[in-house]
């Protein structure tokens, strides 16, 4: 017990026993805990008593305070606990970058265990994304990636984690996680069964800025707007594509920078509020990029395909690149899909061509990164990356 002394020797009156801390933090914390109507005794730091006539004064003081009569056995073994407490409770921290995203940024979010320890799981519930799926990083720490939804205004937005922690068997070294992006849960089977394991809540906040979106009003024949109605063949759709992204491979499949996957302008931006022949539509989940039909269309970055198929309602020919740490991007309305599902694709590798097949009024790409279903902001992506 470092930084703690008991006062046998001189400091007893009556039923009080005066305790002697030399650590501010201990001192705070018990000042904090036992100051309240409660205090069968006075907390001092040594340093503080200075004269007789202030001992004096202050173990009076104490008495007088005294609500109930704690033996100071009793009063030891509660003193002990905080002590103890104090010595081996290191809080892990959990840290969300940028400072001061806005609705379609990438949320980096990590998890930092005291030195010595790692995490060995997590769960998270963090904006629209229900579980936020954690990897293990070779430094012991655990991270995510979370979309903030363009949805969403800006302000504050507390977020919170439950982490299982776990003492390093080698103090120093790396038991586990021998590799980058270990996922959490196979993480904790290959964890030393009898190792010291403790469970922890930790909290912040994210402040996100507004982000204005503008409105575009989109014009088309009645037949083609008539899939907007076919709500049960564009959830099939959505299932479909969704049940393609359940398994993200656990570790970073990307390498470096992002590139836009395909040559022409911009047509349409993230995020733009839709509305189609006068009806709401939905806000844009990706980036459109215009350009001639059969223009090539690339692998944004290194992955795995995990979906390549026609999809007549919405999307059209679609091909899903899973990159790793569920992060995705898929690419639409292809003329041709080029790749097979399982199939490693290489960053800036010919995948597909421009199209106009699914629900389009002309040749163009549509291409999305997603986290989990999250959809974000794909420039963002390629101006500032992903870091594992
Ligand atoms: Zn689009």
């Amino acid at each position: 017990m470092r930084g703690v002394r008991f006062g046998r020797k001189a400091l007893r009156h009556e039923n009080t026993r005066v305790i002697i801390i030399r650590s501010p933090g201990i001192r705070r914390r018990l000042i904090s805990r036992f100051s309240s109507a409660h205090a069968p005794f006075a907390v001092f730091n040594r340093f503080f008593l200075p004269s007789r006539t202030a001992l004096r004064a202050a173990t009076f003081r104490a008495t007088t305070l005294r609500a109930t009569t704690l033996r100071a056995t009793t009063l030891c073994v509660v003193f002990l606990a905080v002590c103890l407490g104090a010595s081996t409770v290191r809080a892990a921290t959990l840290r969300v970058a940028p400072a001061l995203p806005s609705p379609g940024d990438v949320l980096t979010i990590t998890i930092y265990p005291a030195p010595g320890e790692r995490v060995t799981a997590a769960s998270m519930t963090a904006f629209d994304t229900p579980e936020v799926k954690f990897y293990g990083r070779r430094d012991g720490s655990a991270r995510a990636f979370v979309g903030l939804p363009f949805d969403r205004h800006g302000g504050d937005f507390p977020l919170q984690a439950r982490v299982q922690i776990q003492r390093n068997r080698n103090p120093g070294g790396s038991t586990i996680g021998a590799a980058n992006g270990v996922a959490i849960e196979e993480a904790v089977t290959e964890a030393n069964a009898d190792a010291v394991v403790s469970e922890q809540r930790l909290s912040t906040h994210v402040r996100a800025r507004e982000r204005y979106f503008p409105t575009q009003r989109i014009s088309m024949n009645s037949s083609t707007a008539g899939t907007m109605s076919k709500k049960g063949a564009l959830r099939q759709e959505k299932s479909r594509v969704q049940s393609a992204m359940k398994n993200s491979y656990a570790a970073p499949l990307w390498n470096g920078s992002w590139i836009v996957p395909t040559r022409g302008t911009q047509s349409s931006s993230y995020g733009r509020k839709r509305y189609v022949n006068g009806k709401w539509w939905g806000q844009h989940n990706g980036a459109d990029v215009k350009a001639p039909g059969g223009a090539s269309v690339l692998a944004a970055n290194s992955g795995r395909v995990v979906l390549s198929q026609y999809l007549p309602t919405l999307r059209g020919n679609c091909i899903v690149v899973d990159h790793g740490c569920n992060v995705f991007s898929i690419y639409m309305h292809l003329s041709k899909s080029l790749v097979n599902v399982g199939q490693s694709v290489g960053k800036g590798q010919v995948i597909g061509r421009v199209g106009a097949t699914g629900f389009v009024t002309g040749p163009h790409l549509h291409w999305e990164v997603r986290i989990g279903w999250e959809p974000v902001d794909p420039n963002h992506v390629v101006q500032l990356g992903l870091n594992f």
